[in-house]
């Protein structure tokens, strides 16, 4: 097994663990970032949209606190939305400092690029930033979980995938800005490997998880489930027009007004899509009396990138000269590890960071508050953690703590289950969540939900095979999802009244 030793750990590669990884840094701390994949790559960072709420002089502090508010129907932090307001804009202005090309755009800032690709002009660079400084860049290490003495956290126990040997990182604070989990969905635009494992660590080390009912389905995605390409830019809404297949216009039949569609009446029109769907009806975007002028007015208001999509979109669906079908997709997860604002936890020493964390979003989220979220709040846990570490003695794992994970590892050892029941286990699950704690949901079927999960938590079972480091870490991610799936669906079922990206039938 091997031991690494540092003073602050940021668990992910995405947008928030960077900035976190950063700001650690330039406090004086030794620091080592990791992630399940390349630092930097395969995160849903990299295939955002890159566009970033703010103030600014369109859109003043009051105003930007006022959506915020709003969106989050009362459920959101106050204290982290003022931290937001105040902090968005010199944050992300701070980014160009790093590398990234942010350019103002009406109500925040966006990164230039095509659709599915403008976040590696966020990573990339902030990547190569990150090196400068001298953050120590681990790619491929997965996390199993954290280790806890004396409810403080002391470090975090793995896998180095390069190598396959396990790793033990131990550190006086430790930041989990691991990202969402849309992999507990059949039908979701995040990357793969959102399978949910930080809030599954935060479960196995006893916390709970805040507002996990609130999960935001966003209404336009095409083609295949599960294809990361499957989201479409809210843009491309505005220039077309929803029908069902017996030609009616979707946004009258359910009132839908607020404009852009995709982005103010994110959650109605999800929702009128799902209700369609469970009539039996396909709703199809008709794109074919879009004019080039149309298209042209997208281009000038939101950048050339629009006009890629549209080739792209061409390319893949002919939409010119037919309508194509859309369906909603799970997007983002409001909810998460409970924290303060500066990303402190219940257990002392860890840290939550971006989409992993909770507070802002309330019961919903306003779109570009993700980036925000995780610059303003990324830079704040990186400064937190830093002191405190610096406060700490630094904490040689001593032998107790080997022992303890060695018995662990033994425990666990030779009894995992083959690829094949793992991916049966996974399908099932993603299955359940889609149909039964989807856009729409009945008490009926999130209490079947729930009993089936707890089934094929017990199906997924005891999954350390040290013979097949891969068979691991799908075992795990499933475990993280399962725990993450009846969160959601413990949440649903405890919260009666509609609100937000919740919505019951019953
Ligand atoms: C298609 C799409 C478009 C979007 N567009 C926008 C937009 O324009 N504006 C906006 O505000 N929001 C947008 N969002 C939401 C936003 O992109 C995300 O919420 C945000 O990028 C999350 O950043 P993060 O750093 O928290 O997580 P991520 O970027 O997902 O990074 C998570 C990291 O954690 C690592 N990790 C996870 N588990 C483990 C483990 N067990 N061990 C080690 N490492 C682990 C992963 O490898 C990854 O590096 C979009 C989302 C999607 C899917």
């Amino acid at each position: 097994m091997k031991k690494i030793q540092t003073q602050v750990l940021v668990v992910g590669g995405g947008l928030s663990g960077l900035r976190t990884a950063i700001a650690a840094r330039q406090s004086g701390s030794e620091v080592i970032i990791a992630a399940k994949s390349h630092v930097g790559r395969a995160n849903n960072t990299t295939i955002s949209n890159g566009g970033f709420s703010s103030s600014g002089s369109k859109f003043s502090k009051d105003q930007y606190f006022e959506s915020t508010i709003q969106s989050g129907l009362g459920l959101s932090q106050e204290e982290m939305v003022r931290v937001l307001v105040n902090e968005a804009e010199c944050s992300i202005l701070e980014l160009r400092k790093m590398g990234v090309d942010v350019k103002p755009r009406e109500a925040g800032y966006h990164v230039p690029g095509i659709s599915y690709q403008k976040g590696r002009g966020i990573n990339l660079p902030m990547l190569d930033y990150c090196e400068e400084i001298g953050v120590n860049v681990k790619h491929q290490i997965f996390v199993i979980d954290l280790i806890i003495e004396d409810k403080t956290v002391v470090g975090v126990w793995g896998i180095d995938l390069k190598d396959a040997e396990l790793v033990i990182i131990s550190a006086p604070a430790v930041i989990l800005a691991t990202g969402g989990a849309g992999n507990i969905y059949s039908r979701t635009d995040n990357v793969p490997q959102a399978t949910g494992d930080g809030y599954g660590m935060a479960l196995q080390a006893g916390l709970t998880l805040n507002h996990m009912e609130f999960v935001q389905f966003y209404p336009i995605s095409v083609g295949a489930i599960n294809r990361v390409r499957s989201f479409l830019p809210p843009v491309v809404v505005e220039a077309g027009k929803l029908v069902n297949d017996a030609g009616e216009l979707i946004t009258e039949k359910y009132n839908i007004e607020k404009r852009p569609y995709a982005i103010r009446s994110r959650d109605q029109l999800s929702r009128a899509i799902a209700l369609e769907e469970r009539q039996g009806n396909k709703v199809l975007l008709d794109l074919t009396e879009a004019t080039a002028k149309d298209w042209q007015h997208w281009v000038d208001t939101f950048g050339k990138g629009i006009f890629e999509t549209k080739v792209d979109l061409e390319k893949r669906f002919n939409i010119s000269q037919r309508p194509m079908e859309i369906l909603p997709t799970t997007h983002f997860f409001m909810g998460g590890i409970p924290c303060n604002i500066n990303g402190e936890t219940a257990i002392k020493g860890l840290f939550a960071a971006g989409e992993t964390a909770s507070g802002i979003h309330g019961a919903n989220r306003m779109g570009g508050n993700a980036l925000s979220e995780a610059v303003v709040f990324g830079r704040r846990a990186g400064k937190a953690a830093s002191v405190y570490s610096g406060r700490q003695e630094m904490n040689h794992l001593d032998l107790v703590i080997e022992e303890k994970i060695n018995k662990y590892i033994s425990l666990q050892k030779g009894s995992t289950n083959s690829p094949e029941v793992l991916q049966e286990v996974r399908e099932k699950f993603q299955r359940v969540m889609w149909n039964d704690v989807g856009v729409v949901r009945t008490k009926e079927r999130l209490i079947a939900a729930f009993s089936e999960l707890k089934q094929l938590s017990k199906v997924n079972g005891s999954y350390l095979s040290f013979e097949d480091f891969s068979t691991t870490v799908k075992a795990i991610e499933n475990r993280n999802a399962i725990h993450t799936a009846m969160a959601v669906t413990g949440a649903a079922l405890a919260r009666k009244k509609n609100k937000g990206a919740h919505y019951r039938l019953d």
